[in-house]
């Protein structure tokens, strides 16, 4: 059984309280145990981190650049092992488990590079003999918090441009599921990272991540997570003037026009909708259809639905796995309930099962939503998608515009001018063309608009606005 301590001044440090990583489709067998954190632990984390900081912030981009490709590889080479433990702790099948750990390596290795990318930019001037030079320095020590459903991913894509960056990290990773995050801070921690520079302190939102919130030496916190847990971050860190860049909900449309290619369609709200059991930020889970396609597509969707095969995170050929708490399940049971007395009809109804085991749920899909419906606002975070019929383009941009949300969206049709404007007036941060609204790659900006996001993007070239601050210096040679 693994133990997971936490990693303070680059020491493995134990704690007074315990608890377990539960297997939700095992609970006989858990995944291991964790030391549970303190405020005092993250007083030190931070101490440990500041006094590391310079080192590392002047240290020459091939050592930053060295460590994350050293650890890269690493994971690389354990994407298997380490994708096992995260299928076990996240309940994610065991494909996406190993593919989530490799993603994490690609990432290592993207940032690696980027270490060796150019920091600041040479401008001129309006008087002669001068010169004005734009350069980007770390923010300092940057508080990194994270939630169970990509276990591995979220933290590597913000950890590792921290570290190429220049920065020192206390990263706090989400207590339901810290073991794949611990893995990646272990493999780091090896590969070279100083001591102090990355530090982990596992323990509850509530103490844990408050603390750090607080914490004067903390100058920006990354923050991946709910809406409500993202809104309270930043007044906290507001008041006190330092960094804050969150990515939170989504509610996330797939738009469905009368000339899409019916097979493209179907098959966009499978991955988009359905895809990781519906526990993704990006999931499309309001399937928006225009009227002349609406019959066809519900039928074919509902066969293919009814037709999947789900079954625990282990088989192999499930399409996706069980949810991932018992408190998601309950959740995503209550949704149900409250799209069938709002009036919708569930086409498709998931039944839920496994007592004491994997629990999965089967699809739903609902018709006859409207976008006003609970169901159509509110992010369920499980496997239920609902159908609302429209007219066609005006009204279906209307609907997708008409959330809190604005993460991403989706078109499907034939038409480049239909494609065009919806790229234009949907209100998100990324936009999808004939493609699921999952489905994301590393080296482009991600982020939403709204209640979706705050602050600049993450991933990509584009993560350096968060983790640098530029600072400009007007030179006379004489
Ligand atoms: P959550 O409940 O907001 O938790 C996220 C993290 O915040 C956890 O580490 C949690 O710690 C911590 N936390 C909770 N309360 C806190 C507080 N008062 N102060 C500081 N930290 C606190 O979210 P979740 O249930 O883990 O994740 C699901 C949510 O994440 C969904 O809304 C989903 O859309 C969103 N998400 C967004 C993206 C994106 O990129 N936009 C990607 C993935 C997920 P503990 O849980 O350990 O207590």
């Amino acid at each position: 059984m693994l133990v997971l301590r936490n990693l303070i001044g680059g020491r493995w440090r134990e704690a007074a309280e315990t608890r377990e990583v539960l297997n939700p489709s095992d609970p006989a067998t858990p995944v291991g145990r964790f030391f549970v954190a303190t405020p005092e632990d993250v007083e030190d984390a931070v101490s440990a981190a500041r006094t590391a900081l310079p080192g590392w912030a002047s240290a020459p981009a091939a050592a930053r650049g060295t460590v994350l490709a050293k650890a890269a590889a690493e994971l690389r080479a354990r994407a298997d092992e380490l994708g096992r433990i995260l299928s076990d702790e996240e309940d994610k099948t065991l494909p996406e488990g190993v593919g989530e750990v490799r993603r994490a390596a690609d990432i290592l290795d993207f940032y690696a590079q980027e270490a060796y990318r150019p920091t600041g930019e040479l401008l001129g001037s309006s008087r002669p003999g001068v010169e004005v030079e734009v350069r980007h320095h770390p923010i300092g020590v940057v508080g990194v918090i994270t939630p169970w459903n990509f276990p591995i991913a979220i933290p590597a894509w913000k950890v590792a441009p921290a570290l190429a960056y220049g920065n020192a990290v206390v990263l706090k990773p989400a207590e339901q599921a810290p073991a794949s995050a611990w893995h990646l801070a272990d493999v780091l921690h090896r590969a070279g990272v100083p001591d102090g520079v990355l530090n982990l302190t596992i323990g509850p939102g509530s103490t844990v991540g408050s603390a750090m919130a607080e914490h004067e030496g903390i100058d920006g916190v990354t923050f991946t997570g709910s809406t409500p847990v993202g809104k309270l971050l930043a007044g906290r860190l507001a008041a006190r003037l330092a960094k804050v860049q969150l990515e939170l909900g989504g509610k996330n449309a797939l738009v469905v026009l009368d000339d899409a290619d019916l097979d493209t369609a179907v098959e966009c709200a499978l991955q988009g909708a359905y895809g990781s059991t519906g526990q993704r930020c990006t999931a499309s889970s309001r399937l928006v259809v225009a009227r002349g396609i609406h019959d066809r597509f519900v039928e074919a969707l509902a066969a293919r639905l009814r037709s999947l095969r789900l079954g625990a995170a282990t088989d192999p050929e499930a399409f996706y796995g069980p949810v991932a708490s018992g408190a998601q399940l309950e959740q995503d049971l209550g949704y149900l309930q409250v799209g069938e007395a709002e009036g919708a009809t569930a086409l498709v109804r998931g039944q839920a099962w496994g007592e004491g085991g994997p629990r999965v749920l089967g699809p739903t899909l609902f018709v006859g939503g409207r976008n006003d419906m609970r169901i159509a606002q509110e992010e369920i975070f499980g496997p239920v998608a609902v159908v609302i019929e429209v007219e066609g383009l005006d009204e279906a941009l209307s609907v997708v515009n008409d959330s809190q949300y604005g993460l991403v969206a989706s078109v499907v049709t034939r038409s480049l001018a239909a494609a065009d404007r919806f790229k234009r007036e949907a209100q998100v941060g990324m936009s999808m063309v004939n493609l699921p609204t999952a489905g994301q790659e590393f080296h482009a900006p991600f982020g939403g608009a709204k209640a979706s996001s705050y602050g600049p993007r993450e991933q990509g070239r584009a993560a350096r606005e968060f983790f640098t601050q530029s600072r400009t210096s007007y030179v006379k040679a004489k």
